[in-house]
């Protein structure tokens, strides 16, 4: 009782209990914490927060990757509900994506190594081979000057005749600064190739006639 006594008087004597938020008296029960129309305030702004906190997670929910090529951001839906692009940059950059898909033409394997590549020109040879082809190209053009130019009849050499053809020779090597034209170049058997290698045409002459 005493007890109860002493908590009455604390309260008369901090006056009627007032409200929490306006601090004015709010002559409801003593527990109350607010008068009836912060009570109410109270109450919508909470209901407000609610709203917005449902409404943020329906929108993380909803959020998904961007469409646009290399692009990392989401698109929520904020951004309109069938969305798929972040801005009007990813969506064009998309398209231009998928217009080139349509336009370039499958690759094909390299007639000469089979490697798969894209070639406008020159069907389906890819570039490494073909180099390789210009180069023999112009091996064979300049075989063939070199044959018309000194005749391929007998070896340039020994005057051996040859059945296979013969093969091509450089009058001065190419390590003793020779160079590959039809002036310095002659069609001999295969036992002078072999045998005179890197020397002068004055420093050398064809073995099998020498010996015989
Ligand atoms: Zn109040
Ligand atoms: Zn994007
Ligand atoms: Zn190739
Ligand atoms: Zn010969």
């Amino acid at each position: 009782m005493a007890a109860r006594r002493a908590r009455e008087e604390a309260r008369a004597a901090a006056g009627a209990p007032r409200c929490h938020r306006c601090n004015e008296p709010h002559g409801r029960a003593p527990w109350a914490l607010y008068c009836v129309r912060c009570a109410e305030e109270v109450d919508a702004s909470r209901q407000t927060e609610r709203r917005k906190r449902l409404e943020r997670e329906r929108e993380e929910a909803a959020r998904k990757p961007c469409q646009g090529p290399k692009c990392s951001k989401s698109v929520g839906l904020s951004n309109g509900r069938d969305r798929a692009y972040c801005s009007d940059a990813c969506r064009r950059a998309a398209e231009y994506v998928r217009k080139r898909a349509r336009t370039k033409p499958e690759p094909v394997p390299c007639r000469r190594c089979g490697k798969p590549v894209v070639l406008k020109f020159r069907d389906t040879v890819c570039r490494p081979c073909q180099k390789v082809q210009r180069t023999v190209a112009r091996r064979v053009t300049l075989q063939r000057r070199v044959r018309k130019a000194h005749g391929d009849a007998g070896c340039s050499h020994c005057s051996a005749p040859l059945p296979e053809g013969g093969v091509i020779d450089h009058l001065i090597p190419i390590s003793r600064g020779g160079l590959s034209t039809v002036a310095n170049m002659r069609v001999v058997c295969v036992l002078c190739n072999a045998s005179k290698k890197d020397q002068l045409m004055d420093e050398w002459s064809p073995p099998h006639l020498t010996l015989s």
